[in-house]
């Protein structure tokens, strides 16, 4: 079997385009939607995420501002300017730039953040209405493999729901997500025993994990749907996935590639975030 390869490129291409439509009319309308992107510190990563995120933006018409702080700025200087964005009517919605040096605390920063602009949707207020099914924002990398499935017609209702990884930012809102469409949810993690056998029985396998194919073909039902979130460098500088896609792609029903799989998807949704967030509070004001 050759499984189809789920496009996250094009689905985020689609959602784009729709956006941009939504931001003219609203624009007309008087809003302007506008992301803060916060960037602490040199990483080249991070430099990447944040120059792909202002470019969705300048695709959709969002305003972007850039606050590019140096290396050694200090936990309260970083509040500091949280709070002056949380303030600033002009501002729709904030995202730092994940990781942040390490003299910084990133959950004091997630707190700091208005959960009304909270573009990434890491703020607990916004776990914890997700959590009790009535979220405003959805976590990003967690909804676009949610809307991956669903544009493909992937029924999760009654599935087998393997999550890989239990993050607060991809495998615990996976799980949410997933359990809140009636999937039948398991959660794996590094002390998980028998992954292989766990992961086997999945319908639906998202893995989450940042291990180079750690999912084997073995690892795979036949005709099962396997979304591979994880990010990693080889020795020779090449991203892959945690999936072995050439091993699963022969296994699977519908599988996605590290590039153009999930990673387009979540900023689609972060994008989504912001023109949400811009639209709440345009209806408040
Ligand atoms: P994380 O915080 O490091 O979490 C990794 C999870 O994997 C943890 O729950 C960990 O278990 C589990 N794990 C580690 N080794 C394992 C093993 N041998 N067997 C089973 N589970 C194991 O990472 P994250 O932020 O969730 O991100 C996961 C991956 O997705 C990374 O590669 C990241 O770069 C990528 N990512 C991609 C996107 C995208 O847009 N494509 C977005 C976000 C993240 P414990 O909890 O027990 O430690």
């Amino acid at each position: 079997m050759s499984a189809k390869v789920l496009s996250g490129t094009e689905l985020a291409k689609k959602i784009k385009n729709e956006l941009k439509v939504t931001v003219e009319d609203l624009k007309k309308n008087g809003v302007h939607p506008c992301l803060a992107v916060v960037i602490v510190g040199n990483d080249p990563a991070s430099r990447i995420y944040v120059n792909l995120k202002k470019n969705d933006c300048a695709e959709i018409g969002i305003e972007s501002q850039e606050y590019a702080l140096d290396e050694s700025t200090t936990e309260e200087e970083l509040l500091a300017l949280i709070h002056k964005l949380n303030n600033d009517p002009k501002i729709s919605a904030i995202l730092v730039q994940s990781p942040v040096p390490k003299h910084i605390d990133e959950d004091r920063v997630i707190l700091a953040i208005n959960p009304e602009k909270d573009a990434d949707c890491f703020h607990p207020v916004n776990v914890g209405k997700l959590m009790i099914g009535k979220p405003e924002f959805l976590p990003c990398t967690p909804a676009g493999v949610m809307e991956l499935l669903e544009e493909n017609g992937i029924d999760v209702a009654g599935k087998e729901c393997v999550v890989v990884g239990r993050s607060n930012i991809v495998g615990k809102p996976q799980a949410i997500m997933l359990l809140s469409k009636n999937g039948t949810v398991t959660v794996c993690h590094s002390r998980t025993k028998n992954l292989e056998e766990v992961c086997k029985r999945a319908d639906i396998l998202v893995a989450a994990v940042g291990r180079a194919e750690i999912i084997k073909g073995s690892f795979v039902k036949p005709g099962a749907v396997v979304i591979d979130v994880g990010v990693s460098k080889t020795a020779e500088d090449k991203l892959v996935g945690d999936v072995d896609f050439a091993a699963v792609s022969e296994i699977a029903s519908a599988v996605t590639k590290v590039t153009g799989g999930v990673g387009p998807m979540t900023r689609a949704v972060l994008m989504k975030n912001t023109v949400k967030a811009a639209k709440l509070q345009a209806n408040k004001g």
